[in-house]
């Protein structure tokens, strides 16, 4: 459950007033109509919603993927908002992890040189023990010279959160971890960001899997660009009784 030394500290993420729109005159769009949220270190947050509510427009803004029109997204001390692309890209390869519903490992790589890349690109070089004790940590230590296509998905999908977390990111971006998985393999995955969690990662996942929402500490309803609920320690039942009505 919830760390309570880590998790009263400052937030991981702070985003502030965020708004971000689509196009310009009659035809444009909201995405994100003034968002205030605290992602709370140490804690697992999910971001649920209709399609369309802006679920991906405040993912990405706060990963520092995207630029709001207003607002400040604080990464401990640092604005994203005030940074160039430059300093943007340095800083989602050292301190943000991601992970995508399809996997985006490099298929000529095998599983340990993936995990290796990110410290790679970092100027890094990738310390043998490093990317095995990533590997053992998602129960891959037997699997590092196997390419992608010869590991299944809920395989594949623990490599790339192994290769998330080499960089000991502060915040662990996902986004629909589990959507190309199926149900046992994405259990393996929940488990292992459960326990990631539990060791004081923070992690902010979009899902609209309410079973995978029930894993987290947290879940926060978008509608229309804004936050309309939150729950905290929530069950799969009472999760889609809101997205339902939400949705409705
Ligand atoms: P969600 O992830 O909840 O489906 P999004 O954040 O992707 O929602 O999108 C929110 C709204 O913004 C939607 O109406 C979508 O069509 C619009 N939108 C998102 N990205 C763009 C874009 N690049 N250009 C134009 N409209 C966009």
């Amino acid at each position: 459950m919830i760390n309570t030394l880590t998790a009263t500290a400052a937030p991981a993420i702070s985003v502030q007033g965020l708004s971000r729109t689509y196009g310009s005159g009659p035809a444009a769009v909201r995405a994100a109509d003034g968002i205030d949220i605290d992602f709370r270190r140490g804690t697992w947050t999910a971001v649920m919603g209709p399609s369309g509510s802006g679920k991906s427009t405040l993912l990405h803004c706060a990963a520092g993927l995207e630029k709001p029109d207003h607002g400040r997204v604080l990464l401990g001390d640092t604005d994203l908002t005030l940074l160039g692309d430059d300093e943007l890209a340095a800083l989602r390869r050292t301190r943000i992890g991601f992970v995508f519903q399809s996997f985006n490992l490099i298929g000529s790589l095998t599983a340990e040189q993936n995990v290796a890349l990110p410290l790679r690109l970092a100027g890094r070089r990738p310390e043998r023990g490093l990317i095995r004790d990533a590997l053992a940590a998602v129960g891959l230590a037997d699997r590092g010279r196997n390419k992608p296509r010869e590991l299944s998905g809920g395989q594949q999908q623990r490599v790339a959160v192994a290769r998330a977390m080499v960089t000991r990111p502060e915040v662990l971006f996902a986004d629909e971890p589990t959507g190309a998985l199926d149900t046992r393999s994405a259990r393996a995955v929940l488990d292992l960001l459960r326990g990631t969690a539990d060791a004081g990662q923070t992690i902010v996942m979009v899902t609209h899997d309410p079973i995978a929402a029930a894993r987290a500490d947290v879940v926060v309803f978008l509608r229309d660009g804004r936050i309309v609920d939150r729950l905290a320690g929530a069950g799969i039942r009472e999760i889609t009784d809101r997205l339902v009505a939400l949705e409705a």
